[in-house]
């Protein structure tokens, strides 16, 4: 699919990165080219319609920069999921394992409006557990999360296993 061509061709294999045993996917090359990343942000936005969710959560940090692009198409708002310590006011907080190593994240427990159809988006799903515990996160703020958007998902790594049948889009599996 050509969406997924477009991607392949703009992320670098970064062996031993952050730590050795890790092959890290970089993204920055597709970020940086403004047409390559307006039609990654079009086709999200074609896949759901623009009926399609009320607000966008994106996930700190490069999750935040494709929220904001697709929020910003539809006329929506966007959430920010953030790493611990990082928002000002009451949040629900969220303990969670990493491909490597241990993480927290938050949301501010008033980020949503009872019942309203969150669309969670992030650059990478790995082994979910990020996507996981925004999950738990969304709904205990009173979000329904109709789904998850990710531009590569590392199928071998079965995290959407972990995400309760919420349907995963991903522009590009590998
Ligand atoms: P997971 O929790 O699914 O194991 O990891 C996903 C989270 O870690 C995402 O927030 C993603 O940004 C980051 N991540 C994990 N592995 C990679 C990778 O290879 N490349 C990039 N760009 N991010 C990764």
């Amino acid at each position: 699919e050509a969406l997924a061509a477009l991607i392949a061709k703009r992320v670098l294999d970064v062996s031993d990165f952050p730590q050795a045993g890790v092959v890290f996917k970089d993204l920055s090359p597709l970020f940086a080219d403004g047409s390559a990343f307006r039609t990654v942000i079009d086709g999200i936005v074609d896949h759901y319609g623009r009926d399609g969710f009320d607000v966008v959560a994106g996930i700190e940090a490069r999750g935040f920069v494709i929220a904001a692009a697709v929020a910003y198409a539809v006329g929506v708002g966007v959430v920010p999921v953030r790493k611990a310590g990082k928002l000002p006011r009451q949040v629900v907080s969220a303990s969670y394992e990493l491909e490597y190593g241990q993480a927290v994240l938050e949301v501010h427990a008033d980020a949503f409006v009872a019942g309203q159809r969150v669309l969670v988006v992030d650059d990478v799903l790995a082994t979910g557990g990020t996507a996981e515990a925004t999950l738990g996160l969304v709904e205990r703020a009173g979000g329904d999360v109709i789904g998850f958007t990710v531009l590569l998902e590392l199928a071998f790594l079965e995290g959407r296993k972990r995400l309760a049948g919420r349907p995963v889009h991903a522009l590009l599996a590998v």
